[in-house]
């Protein structure tokens, strides 16, 4: 018998096991596969403020990476790379100067630093830049972390703490006795706990269904690309302005290719000397495959922001899965309809940088019933008949 049961050993199930462990709970996590093997491992590992929805999540983020600046003492593991690299995104013309500028406007109410800066400063802060831009918006606070460092932190410091991980098992059903969440059943037999936590990433609206609850959470494509390992070329994370438009105001894009694919430019430089090309957001079910427009995409986008890469190869990629809520905010709290059943799911491309935050206020609501900050606006039963109570 448990404490607790996690579905799901990503970055989120990883952080709340962590945290609950701290707490002395007894905890079991079951992962379908391995750990890491959902959209923790095939991300990129921005933890800036500047890519996170202005309000309510951007908010959220600042407690979160907060956290960051005391993880690797935390966790006793080197999750890797800047707290400060910055976060840069190159615009093109005067309408996404604008459209930028708007939305920066709104995330510095969180009280961070984001602003638009001149084409010549963007160069100079990155000077393989393309200096063809119109300008560029600059978070410099923004930072860039290991997402597969981080994610297998936090299962071995919650192991170190006693937490059990149950690898290669499928939880197949939710049990419930009295209206209850009361344990699951998987491929590996029954297993029961005080309560339960979904954290299955996109996949956890397929598993809430297991307990016959109705979430939206849908997966939200994203195609990668990596390059051979380059002497240092690139400090900040960069992003094109598209993918904020992209990610945000999806409704003020006109051409249905690009909204089709999402596509738009996220490249950072890993510690190992590789860049990571990333920038689609697509709607293709649980479609693993990559595609050759996307592929091809995402290369013209680097070389025309970053014209020697024309010179590199590409060495792999592969394709993850954004666990997307229509509001572009996560789910965290116990389901109204299903005491003891609770979420922790739905960050879409904000899960790395929200892992430390999500995992603390998870443990703090199961182990003391409130949390140090309100995550009311986050609670799962904003999607249920009758919305939160
Ligand atoms: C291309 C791309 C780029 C991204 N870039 C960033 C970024 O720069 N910064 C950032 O903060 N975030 C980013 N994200 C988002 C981030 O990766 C996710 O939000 C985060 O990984 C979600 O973590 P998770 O633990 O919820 O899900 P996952 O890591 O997917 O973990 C869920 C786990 O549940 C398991 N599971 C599913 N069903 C079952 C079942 N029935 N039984 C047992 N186990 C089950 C799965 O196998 C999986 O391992 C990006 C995502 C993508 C795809």
């Amino acid at each position: 018998m448990y404490d607790v049961i996690i579905i799901g050993g990503g970055i989120i199930g990883s952080s709340v096991a962590w945290q609950l462990a701290r707490r002395k709970k007894k905890v079991l996590v079951i992962e379908r596969k391995d750990v890491c093997s959902g959209s923790a491992g095939a991300t990129d590992g921005v933890v800036g403020y500047h890519t996170k929805k202005p309000g309510l999540q951007l908010d959220l983020a600042v407690q979160s990476i907060e956290m960051f600046r005391t993880l690797n003492r935390d966790l006793e593991t080197n999750v890797e790379y800047g707290l400060e690299a910055g976060g840069m995104q190159p615009v093109e013309d005067k309408d996404q100067w604008d459209m930028l500028a708007s939305m920066a406007a709104e995330q510095r109410r969180s009280g961070v630093d984001i602003r638009m800066i001149t084409a010549e400063e963007a160069c100079s802060i990155e000077p393989n830049l393309n200096p063809d831009i119109y300008g560029a918006l600059w978070s410099p606070t923004g930072g860039k972390v290991n997402p597969l460092a981080m994610t297998f932190g936090f299962a071995r410091a919650a192991k170190r703490l006693g937490a059990v991980y149950l690898t290669e098992t499928e939880v197949t059903h939710i049990l419930t006795e009295g209206g209850r969440a009361v344990g699951v059943n998987t491929s590996a037999g029954e297993f029961r706990a005080d309560c339960i936590v979904d954290a299955a990433g996109a996949w956890a609206g397929k598993v809430a269904a297991l307990a016959g609850i109705d979430l939206p959470i849908r997966p939200r494509k994203g195609q990668l690309l990596i390059t051979e390992p380059i002497g240092p070329f690139l400090r900040a994370t960069v992003q094109c302005a598209m993918y904020n438009v992209i990610k945000f105001r999806p409704e003020t894009i006109k051409d249905p290719a690009v909204l089709k694919l999402g596509s738009s430019l996220s490249i950072e430089q890993q510690e190992s000397g590789g860049l990571i090309i990333g920038g689609t957001r697509e709607f293709a079910d649980f479609e693993e495959e990559n595609t050759f427009e996307a592929v091809e995409t995402m290369v013209k986008r680097a070389v025309r922001f970053f014209p020697a890469l024309k010179d590199v190869s590409i060495i792999r990629c592969f394709s993850g899965f954004r666990p997307y809520t229509p509001d572009g905010l996560s789910m965290m709290g116990e389901v109204r309809t299903l005491p003891g059943f609770y979420m922790a799911a739905g960050h879409e491309g904000d899960g790395i940088a929200l892992s430390p935050i999500t995992g603390r206020l998870m443990a703090e609501l199961i182990t003391d019933g409130k949390t140090s900050y309100d995550i009311t606006p986050f609670s799962p039963n904003r999607f249920l008949k009758g919305g939160i109570l």
